[in-house]
């Protein structure tokens, strides 16, 4: 708008430029001409003088004249004295008598032409033809009348110009039209810059509104513009009716790929799964890849369980088939879980949430690959994740805490140390169950921060007890994955002040059922500083003898099935008897767990156990009320120092 504004200004000044400039050649050219005429009169027309000085026109005069009255342009002139005063006009030389009629004086009175002139300075007046008897364009122009260099009289040229005025129009409409064009090829040529700029703005906001809106990998949308989509269809779904579906596709061994080919093959691998999931919806369905090798897909309205299914299937069959890779082909494979809006939640949120759940389902139980969510089975996995979430929150936290459960030997008046045993109290639920919060730690890998303080705090507290007694520490197989288990132990030690001897670790057998080799290394380790190592749960595993001879335990602790039925099943008390036989003669300790009854006590002591742990002598408790006396409050055990009765015994 505003170039266009430039261009019409400067179009107009142009204008004004070419008509001032031609108008000044107009006038030059006439004064030009005058001049000349002025000169070739004074020199050429005898009696010029005289007449001038008023006498009256001679033949002479008269002839001269009219052989100057038409020289070149000239077609009219008047003769004025020195005194400005009208001597005679060019016209009056076709009449008879000399007797001019009444003239006007030069500039028509206008005093200051008049002075100009007789001062020797021409004065110009451009003028326009009104009529047939006036050229088109003209100009009247004074000039003096020299003789010697003296100003004898004025004469007023009249100058017909049409013709060269008109050359003058023409040879400025060339250059107007030249200026013209070039001002409006420079008009379209920054018109063209500024559209292109324009265009090019426009290329990086639609590129920046793209990149905040989709995956740029697979060109799929992200995961904050499908959270939109859903709010949008969630929002049109508005009044009911059969809702739309969400699908969220978890892909296969993708990890494995990244791992094995590198990142491109990876990444080759999500735009080719981009590829197959778009060309298997329809138009209105919105396909997003939400974290790295997660998908999703909404599925838009009248999505009823047949069609979530047939969709499903046919998304399973696609990601089935192999990635052609540079040089490679991969195969990889989806789960998928699936939640219809309406049916199973009511927001956007809680159908994400249960879409997820059901694709959980489909990874755990193994449905085909596809799982419905289900409200059911999918409780006890929500209530899982959310146990989870509270068991991270809590690590550090006073919820956690240890207690101890009294060891004794001899007849079963001899403490010996504690089993310490974790404790949580959920502030809602209230106590949960180790048993039930250790595998959850062990799937989601908090058990090494878990099992880290556990070390840490039983060595911290055992270190506070009188130096005969011992800790008893369970450990999970999974701290067994970590290299710097040893370290860590060595270092809990050391950090307390408590001598290896006194910290023992409990291990179960399925520790030995998998990678045996560096788990064994471990343990030597272990064992090597001076800490006591002690199977768990013994009988309860497949094999449990085999481990046996495998590492060189110090104790094997009978799990507490077997107390349990000791004193009613006659083939459980052969097989008590049996492997504590077995553990004597590799000069094994033996420990009998869940010691509830008089009973079970007498008989596990009559079958030589050497240890015994169970409600009938002590219950876990917190450190601070542990007392250390021995059970029933009778003479404290010997080992050089007074041992005080255990808590809660029975
Ligand atoms: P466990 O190592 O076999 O621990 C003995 C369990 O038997 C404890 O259950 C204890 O309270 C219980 N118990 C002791 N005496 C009796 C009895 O006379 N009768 C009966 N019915 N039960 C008795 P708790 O504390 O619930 O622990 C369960 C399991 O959780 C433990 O079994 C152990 O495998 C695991 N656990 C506990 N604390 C930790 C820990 O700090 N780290 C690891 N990795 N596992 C732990
Ligand atoms: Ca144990
Ligand atoms: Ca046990």
């Amino acid at each position: 708008m505003a170039l266009l504004l430039g261009l019409a200004v400067a179009g107009l000044l142009l204008a004004w430029l070419l008509r001032v400039a031609s108008a000044q050649l107009l006038q030059r050219d006439a004064e030009h001409t005058a001049l000349a005429w002025a000169e070739l009169a004074s020199a050429a027309v005898e009696d010029l003088e005289p007449l001038l000085n008023g006498a009256p026109l001679s033949d002479a005069a008269r002839r001269d004249l009219l052989r100057h009255r038409r020289v070149q342009e000239v077609f009219r002139f008047k003769l004025f004295d020195r005194t400005g005063q009208p001597v005679l006009v060019s016209d009056d030389l076709d009449r008879p008598t000399a007797a001019a009629p009444q003239r006007n004086s030069i500039g028509h009175g206008n005093t200051t032409v008049r002075d100009l002139v007789l001062h020797g300075h021409p004065v110009i007046e451009l003028r326009q033809g009104t009529d047939a008897s006036r050229p088109a364009v003209y100009s009247e122009a004074y000039v003096p009348i020299l003789r010697q260099g003296r100003v004898i009289g004025v004469v007023e040229v009249y100058v017909d110009q049409t013709e060269r005025a008109r050359r003058i129009r023409s040879a400025f409409g060339l250059v107007a039209g030249a200026v013209f064009t070039l001002l409006g090829l420079l008009g379209a040529g920054l018109a063209g810059w500024w559209l292109q700029r324009l265009r090019l703005a426009r290329q990086d906001e639609a590129r920046e509104r793209y990149l905040a809106h989709h995956d740029v990998l697979s060109g799929l949308l992200n995961r904050t513009s499908f959270n939109a989509a859903l709010d949008e269809a969630a929002w049109r779904q508005g009044g009911g009716g059969p809702g739309f579906a969400l699908l969220c596709v978890d892909l296969h061994r993708f990890k494995e790929v990244n791992d094995a080919q590198g990142h491109d093959a990876g990444d080759e691998v999500l735009r080719q799964v981009g590829e197959r999931l778009r060309a298997l919806v329809r138009q209105g369905d919105r396909v997003a890849r939400l974290a790295s090798d997660e998908f999703a897909i909404l599925l838009s309205g009248g999505a009823t369980p047949e069609v979530v299914s047939t969709l499903a299937q046919r998304v399973i069959t696609a990601l089935g088939e192999p990635f052609m890779l540079s040089g490679a082909s991969v195969v990889s494979g989806c789960s998928i879980g699936a939640a219809i809006f309406g049916v199973d939640a009511a927001t956007p949120d809680e159908l994400l949430h249960k879409a997820d759940l059901a694709l959980t389902r489909a990874k755990d139980i193994g449905c085909g690959g596809f799982s419905f969510y289900d409200a059911t089975l999918d409780k006890r996995l929500d209530d899982r994740r959310q146990l989870a979430g509270d068991l991270r929150a809590a690590i550090g936290t006073p919820q956690l805490c240890l207690h101890y459960q009294p060891l004794f030997s001899g007849n079963g008046h001899q403490l010996d140390g504690y089993e310490a045993l974790l404790r949580w109290s959920h502030p809602v639920r209230g106590p949960v169950s180790p048993a039930e919060f250790i595998p959850l730690a062990e799937e989601t890998g908090l058990i090494e921060a878990l099992g880290h303080w556990v070390l840490r705090t039983a060595c911290a507290t055992a270190a506070g007890w009188p130096a005969g007694l011992s800790v008893a520490v369970n450990l999970s197989p999974a701290q067994f994955r970590r290299d710097d288990l040893v370290d860590e132990v060595a270092k809990a030690l050391a950090d307390a002040g408590l001598p290896a001897e006194r910290l023992e670790l409990e291990i179960t057998e399925s520790l030995l059922m998998g990678n045996t080799e560096p788990v064994m290394r471990m343990l030597g380790e272990l064992a090597d500083m001076g800490v006591r190592i002690a199977m768990d749960d013994f009988g309860t595993g497949y094999s449990s003898l085999a481990y046996l001879w495998r590492f060189p335990f110090h104790k094997v602790k009978i799990d507490r099935a077997f107390t349990q039925h000791l004193a009613s099943d006659p083939k459980v008390q052969l097989i008590v008897r049996s492997i504590i036989s077995l553990a004597h003669s590799l000069a094994i300790r033996v420990n009998g767990e869940g010691v509830e009854t008089a009973a079970q006590l007498h008989m596990l002591h009559a079958q030589g156990c050497d240890e015994f742990q169970g409600f009938l002598l002590g219950q876990p408790a917190p450190a601070d009320a542990l007392t250390h006396l021995q059970p029933g409050g009778t003479e404290p055990a010997q080992r050089g120092e007074r041992v005080q009765a255990t808590t809660s015994a029975r």
